[in-house]
């Protein structure tokens, strides 16, 4: 992409309506554009992170053995009413009414659709176990929507669905995602902490929630010291080995919500007793026969005797967790993306255009570096190099390749790091390797 045509509007003033850093980063940066209250429409280069980070969901829900489908935005109300939640659910569900005068919502999560679509084709116990997912917007009126895509009204969520014979399979389909999470994370350059959390109206009683400490994070959480340095990665098992001695593992270690610490009876010694804030990014439960019962989802049993199915659900925040990211990944000159979701892998600045070594090297760079698979963003424009430089720290691409008549010279081009701020200079070849 050749930066002189992208749709790329950056800021130059800091949006003084953002109160927190990913939020400002993220207008400064031209990656969102706010509609309404909580709404925002996504901007190219906005877009492409969502993307990218919808792409590492789905690659780990896949390899968990999920399967995607894409449910619809819009509900109808019936369902709900079966398993009880359309007055429970309150001001957050966005209630509408068609021509026809039938209730209808923008449904905030889905549960009652996954098992009415689960009951319309499942009987017997011989289809189980079942995990189905969607990427899919939702809508929920929070009474204050902030921090951008933090807290948004319209954001775009992970949601799977466990469908399993009994408890003890239920578990393993639980621990899978478990698993599953630590990895979606983790890929992201994120450590996120399973916590002991409260199941809240969606019911059950196992459930952790992921979070990324943050000091500008909604939630209050306490946590062994220990999750500050461990590395949740280092001995996971694969999703088809025993998950159990893992899952052990990683929830005896000390987690927990302020919803679920209890100070009088936390087992952790003050000293090694960590208390922060963090960003709720996931969420799973396992709720057992919560909406199957109600919403009558039965199957055949081995005996042929009728068995209300062991459900869970398994939340991510797609689009909160671009939030989540920069404020983990930024310094007092921009965004710093990690590999994995950076919207480009190499910004290529041109300091001088028009001159004619300099627009054929860069040029040629632009073109073997894509041949490389390599996403390239072209800083074409006829700009001052300090512009350029400003604009390429601001959007955070993991690295910048400077080209100028003065290196050029020397036969030499300039390689930076966004991370480390490391720059080295290297013949035009090198720098091509070093990139492949
Ligand atoms: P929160 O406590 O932040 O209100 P929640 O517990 O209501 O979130 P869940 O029902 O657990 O949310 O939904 C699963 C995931 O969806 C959450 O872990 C979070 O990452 C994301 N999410 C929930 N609400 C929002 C929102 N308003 N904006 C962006 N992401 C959200
Ligand atoms: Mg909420
Ligand atoms: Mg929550
Ligand atoms: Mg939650």
């Amino acid at each position: 992409m050749r930066l002189s045509t992208f749709f790329l509007p950056t800021l130059k003033e800091t949006p003084t309506e953002a109160q927190i850093v990913s939020h400002r980063l993220m207008l400064r940066a031209g990656m969102i554009r706010q509609t309404s209250a909580g709404i925002y429409a996504w901007l190219p280069l906005g877009h492409r992170v969502l993307k990218k980070i919808e792409q590492i969901v789905r690659e780990e829900q896949d390899a968990a053995g999920a399967q995607e489908l894409l449910m619809p935005t819009i509900q109808s109300a019936e369902l709900w009413k079966e398993s009880g939640r359309y007055d429970d659910y309150g001001k957050e569900m966005l209630r509408i009414t068609d021509r026809h005068d039938r209730e209808m919502l923008f449904g905030p999560t889905n549960e009652e659709m996954i098992t009415d679509i689960f009951r319309a084709f499942v009987k017997s116990y011989r289809q189980l176990p079942l995990n189905l997912y969607h990427i899919q917007w939702k809508f929920r009126d929070e009474i204050r929507p902030r921090f951008g895509v933090m807290r948004g009204r319209e954001f775009l969520m992970k949601d799977a669905y466990s469908f399993d014979i009994d408890p003890a399979s239920a578990r393993r389909s639980y621990q899978k995602m478990f698993l599953a999470y630590l990895r979606t994370f983790a890929r992201m350059g994120l450590k996120a902490i399973p916590m002991r959390a409260d199941t809240g109206p969606i019911g059950g009683d196992l459930s952790h929630e992921f979070i990324i400490l943050a000091e500008t994070g909604e939630s209050g959480v306490f946590c062994h010291k220990d999750w500050l340095t461990l590395d949740v990665l280092q001995n996971a098992p694969g999703f088809d080995d025993d998950l159990q001695p893992f899952f052990d593992t990683y929830t005896s270690i000390y987690a927990a919500t302020d919803e679920k610490h209890e100070p009088g009876n936390c087992p952790v010694a003050e000293s090694d007793l960590v208390s922060a804030r963090g960003i709720e990014v996931g969420h799973i439960f396992n709720f057992g026969t919560k909406y199957s019962k109600p919403m009558n989802a039965v199957v055949a049993g081995p005996g042929g005797e009728p068995v209300p199915v062991e459900m869970g659900s398994y939340g991510i925040g797609v689009s909160r967790l671009m939030g989540a990211i920069i404020e983990a990944s930024h310094d007092d000159n921009g965004i710093i993306w990690p590999d994995a979701v950076a919207p480009f892998n190499v910004g290529l600045v041109n300091l001088k255009v028009g001159d004619a070594d300099t627009d054929r090297v860069c040029q040629e760079l632009y073109y073997k570096l894509r041949a490389n698979g390599m996403e390239v963003l072209y800083d074409d424009r006829d700009e001052r190099p300090g512009v350029k430089f400003a604009d390429m720290d601001l959007i955070g691409l993991p690295w910048q390749l400077v080209v100028g008549p003065r290196g050029l010279k020397n036969g030499v081009v300039e390689l930076k790091r966004r991370a480390t701020g490391e720059k080295q200079e290297l013949s035009v070849e090198s720098a091509l390797e070093k990139l492949s």
